[in-house]
């Protein structure tokens, strides 16, 4: 059994899409990064080797909007939880055609009907009050239960998680 609200695999399609490279920072490639809290839908980072992110999004198969719920999670997980703007996030439906015909035909089937209901979050570069340039990181290191996100300038060298200190360099990982 899945929780209500949870992707089925058939809508899996729903979540990927190609990342690219890291805009305007390091031009390294994005990797999708999932995590899990208890929303009962599925959160994927898409940030580079350094912790740059390009998006956050969150797909729900649901009736409800679950924005609300995005920001109050994103929040928790901010610092400061400001960071987090209604106007930075973004809801999509996706109904169907564009995720293939199995999971059109499984969507056409199901009642109540439903959707894939995304939401994205993505913070563009801005500017401090010094006039220095402003991006959006994520730390993933197990101190603290879920990613933290923060602010950094990213000209001053690996950013600094505000909830677990200093990063350690990003490492070449086997695939
Ligand atoms: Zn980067
Ligand atoms: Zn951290």
């Amino acid at each position: 059994m899945t929780r209500p609200g949870a992707i089925p695999p058939v809508l899996r399609a729903a979540l990927d899409w190609p990342s690219g490279r890291c805009y305007r920072h390091c031009d390294r490639p994005v990797r999708p990064r999932r995590f899990a809290n208890a929303l009962p839908g599925t959160w994927t980072v898409r940030a580079c080797p350094s912790g740059v992110v390009s998006v956050t999004s969150y797909a729900e198969w649901t009736a409800r909007n679950p924005t609300a719920d995005v920001r109050r999670y994103l929040a928790r997980g901010t610092v400061p939880p400001r960071l987090v703007r209604a106007w930075d996030l973004r809801l999509a439906t996706r109904r169907g055609p564009e995720l293939g015909r199995a999971a059109e035909r499984f969507l056409a089937r199901a009642r109540p009907r439903r959707g894939v209901r995304v939401v994205y979050w993505r913070v563009y570069p801005f500017r401090a009050r010094d006039g220095s340039e402003r991006r959006l990181f994520v730390c993933f290191r197990t101190r603290h239960a879920g990613p933290v996100f923060f602010a950094a300038d990213p000209a001053k060298g690996p950013a600094v998680c505000p909830r677990c200190g200093p990063r350690p360099r990003p490492r070449r990982r086997a695939a």
